[in-house]
This record gives structure tokens, C-alpha cells and sequence, in this order.
């Protein structure tokens, strides 16, 4: 099953991806992690990428079609995948089209106030990529991951003052995407109404959804 996931920053993408991908057996696709692994090592492309990064911008849609197409191009992504962070624009979308026939799209419906808090309160492992939250969802030892022992962190794009730009962004650049999916007939919505709902809850909803896809394609 080839999916997306689709939602402004702090919807939960990353949370729920990771929690499906061992349920499912299906790999998980991060352009943001693939965006901070080439700024941490140092390459000159890193080096471009993370002055959009930094300040909550997208990165130009040249350079993460190119990335997400190396990427989709390694056999473990050709039975299914999930892909959290991506498209982010029209032209990314079509560009996606055209790499990889698409099954689903979950579209993440979570209000502002509650990304604001959920993001200011986000602690990310600097090893493993995993998320934790200062109120929701806590290490077991304070700023440090439960999967790898690694260091946890706030990231740069989660500091208060570029949480706004990044939502600005997502909903000039990143909402039409609901439209245009939901005219291919792909976008099923999920809503997330109250900070403290457990992932869990959520995961059990999109995996409902996912069971549905698949019986239909099926029958
Ligand atoms: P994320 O972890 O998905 O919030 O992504 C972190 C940052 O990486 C974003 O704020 C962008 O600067 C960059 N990025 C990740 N995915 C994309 C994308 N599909 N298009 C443009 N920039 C991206």
C-alpha cells in the first residue's frame, strides 16, 4: 500500500507513521529527517537546505523532488510505503505522480491551537529521529530516548517564533493538496480535536481506514 500522509506540522504524520510501519510491515518515508540527516552531514547541499529549514521555509521543490525520487528508487520502497512530509506543493504532487501510483491519502485534520502546543513542546532524538512531547508523550528518563538512549532536542523549526511561519506555509503552499486529492478520489480525513488523545487512538482509526482501502481494492 502506497500512502500519504497528509497534515500542517505537529499534526502527528511522524508519530502515527512511525507506530504503523512495524504494525503494517510498510517503510516509512520521512522529507523532513532526510532534510536534517543531509544538513547534519555537512554537505554543501545541506549546507542550502538548511537555510529554509531553519526558518520554517519549504525547501525549493527541485531539490526535494531529487531527493524523494533517489529515495523511492531503492527496492525497499517498491511493494509500500508511508510518506510523512511529502508532497508539500501542487508541484510536487504531480511530480510524485508520476515517480508512483498512489492508494491513499490520510489527511490529518488537527486545529492550530493545538499544534502550537503540541510543537513548542516536542522533543525530537538527535540519533533515531523519535518523537516525544514535554506534556503528552514523555521519555521514561528526561531528555532521553526511550529506543536508542540518544539525546533529545528542541528542534530549531519548533522555537516558538518559526512555529507561525510554518503554519502560514502549510496553508498556502500545502492545503490545496486536500483538494487535489480529494478530487482523485484518494483523501480520507482524520480529526484529532484534543491534545491529550493517545496515539494510540488515532493509530486505530487510520488503520480502520487503511483495512477499508484494502478490502475495497480487493473485492
Ligand atoms: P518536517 O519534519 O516534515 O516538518 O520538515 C522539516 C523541514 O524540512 C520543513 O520545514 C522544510 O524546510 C523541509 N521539508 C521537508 N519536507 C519538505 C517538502 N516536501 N518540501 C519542502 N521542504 C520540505
Amino acid at each position: 500500500m502506497k500512502m500519504i500522509f497528509l497534515g500542517p506540522p505537529g499534526a502527528g504524520k511522524g508519530t502515527y507513521a512511525s507506530r504503523l510501519t512495524p504494525i503494517l510491515e510498510t517503510p516509512h518515508i520521512s522529507t523532513g529527517n532526510i532534510v536534517r540527516d543531509e544538513i547534519k552531514a555537512q554537505t554543501e547541499l545541506g549546507k542550502t537546505i538548511r537555510e529554509y529549514s531553519d526558518k520554517g521555509e519549504l525547501v525549493p521543490d527541485e531539490i526535494i523532488i531529487k531527493l524523494l525520487a533517489k529515495t523511492l528508487r531503492k527496492p525497499d520502497y517498491e511493494r509500500g510505503f508511508i510518506l510523512d512530509g511529502f508532497p508539500r506543493t501542487i508541484k510536487q504532487a504531480e511530480a510524485l505522480d508520476k515517480i508512483s501510483k498512489i492508494d491513499l491519502v490520510i489527511n490529518l485534520n488537527v486545529p492550530d491551537e493545538i499544534i502550537i502546543k503540541r510543537l513548542s513542546n516536542r522533543l525530537t532524538c538527535e540519533k533515531c529521529g523519535t518523537i516525544y512531547n514535554k506534556l503528552t508523550l514523555k521519555p521514561k528518563k528526561d531528555n532521553i530516548c526511550d529506543e536508542c538512549g540518544g539525546q533529545l532536542y528542541q528542534r530549531e523549526d519548533d522555537k516558538p517564533e518559526v512555529i507561525q511561519e510554518r503554519l502560514n506555509v502549510y496553508k498556502k503552499k500545502t492545503e490545496p493538496l486536500i483538494e487535489y486529492y480529494r478530487k482523485k478520489d484518494l483523501l480520507k480525513n482524520v480529526h484529532c480535536n484534543d491534545l491529550m488523545t493517545p496515539p494510540e487512538v488515532i493509530v486505530e482509526k487510520i488503520k480502520l481506514m487503511i483495512n477499508s482501502v484494502k478490502n475495497t481494492s480487493r473485492s
